[in-house]
């Protein structure tokens, strides 16, 4: 062991692919492949800590919902983004043990079921903007608003889709657990889907939000808990670009947090996919972080020695 430490947040698009069916066979071999980068990474000599979104797992779990419930209750969004979390911590847990021991490495992995704690008063809550589950027709959509309450938006040539807020993590309630467990030599797969959003009630019990933390901004939280070098963030494209799905688009492999912060500000980097991923790794880098890697999910051991994806430095 070199002493190195590094938190990898694997996106949910990479596990569950817009351009497959979402069966269990394709997310399983989906996250072997992640799996085998990751045990790369412990081979290599970090302390591995894991996170992952859960973006279109929840999206599932709705569309279920919605189709069972005149038969089952439908379950809030909180117990959907925790049954998400369960789901997608198993799969990795035996894919990664099984990784982990194609590699010769006797290391112990083990999911910790994540609450977020968000600010009851956060500005988000007054503007929800992030589109979850399924599609509705204008009726349905106008009969939920009146009936649950949800906010809804129009995706043009699509219908209608209900919105929730995304608030800013502020603590992990499981961060003291994933503290220890990964100090003891455990690959902590943690805060999964952002964590399931809770606030602080009264004397101190927790209570489940509808809402959505953004995995990226949690990541960053949980490379800050673990004390992480580096924060290896995995997704569906092999590096950051200017001028993304322009013709003149430029690919960039090094930048600095201040040119970072310059490119977001400039527009480059959406909110919603790359503009957050960025932003985590400019706070990580602000809190200490030494280095924030951005790359593909299938070069990720490549990428953080080096030789792939974008590398972001304070
Ligand atoms: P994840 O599930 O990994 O969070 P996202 O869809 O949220 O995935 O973010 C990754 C996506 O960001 C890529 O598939 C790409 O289409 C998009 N993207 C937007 N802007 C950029 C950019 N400047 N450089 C690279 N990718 C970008
Ligand atoms: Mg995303």
């Amino acid at each position: 062991m070199t002493g190195k430490t590094v938190v990898v947040a694997l996106g949910g698009n990479a596990i569950r692919r817009h351009d497959e069916a979402g069966t269990a066979a394709e997310q399983i071999a989906n996250v072997r492949r992640a799996s085998r980068q990751i045990a790369e990474i412990a081979a290599d000599g970090y302390a591995v800590a894991v996170t992952h979104g859960n973006g279109p797992q929840v999206g599932d779990i709705l569309v279920r919902n919605e189709l069972t419930k005149d038969t089952l209750p439908a379950m809030p969004l909180d117990v959907c983004g925790a049954e998400s979390q369960g789901m997608i911590g198993y799969l990795l847990q035996q894919a990664m043990q099984e990784a982990l021991r194609a590699a010769g490495l006797d290391r112990p992995v083990a999911t910790v079921l994540t609450q977020t704690v968000v600010d009851g008063s956060d500005p988000a809550f007054e503007r929800p903007e992030k589109p979850i589950g399924p599609f509705y027709t204008a009726d349905q959509a106008e009969r939920l608003r009146k009936e649950k309450g949800w906010r809804m938006v129009q995706i043009p040539g699509r219908g209608y889709r209900r919105v929730v807020p995304s608030p800013r993590p502020i603590a992990l309630v499981e961060g003291e657990v994933i503290l220890r467990l990964f100090s003891a030599g455990v690959i902590v797969i943690a805060a999964g889907g952002g964590g399931v959003p809770v606030i602080a009630g009264d004397g101190g019990a927790f209570c489940g939000v509808e809402g959505v933390v953004d995995k990226d901004r949690t990541a960053a939280l949980l490379a800050g808990i673990v004390g992480a070098d580096d924060l290896l963030i995995l997704t569906d494209v092999e590096c950051v670009s200017l001028n993304y799905g322009g013709p003149n688009r430029e690919d960039i492999h090094d930048m600095t947090a201040r040119e970072a912060r310059e490119h977001l500000a400039a527009g480059h980097f959406p909110p919603g996919s790359m503009g957050p991923k960025v932003e985590a790794a400019i706070r990580f880098l602000e809190a200490g972080g030494k280095r924030a890697t951005i790359a593909s999910l299938d070069s990720a051991a490549a990428a953080l020695a080096g030789r792939s994806g974008t590398r972001i430095r304070r």
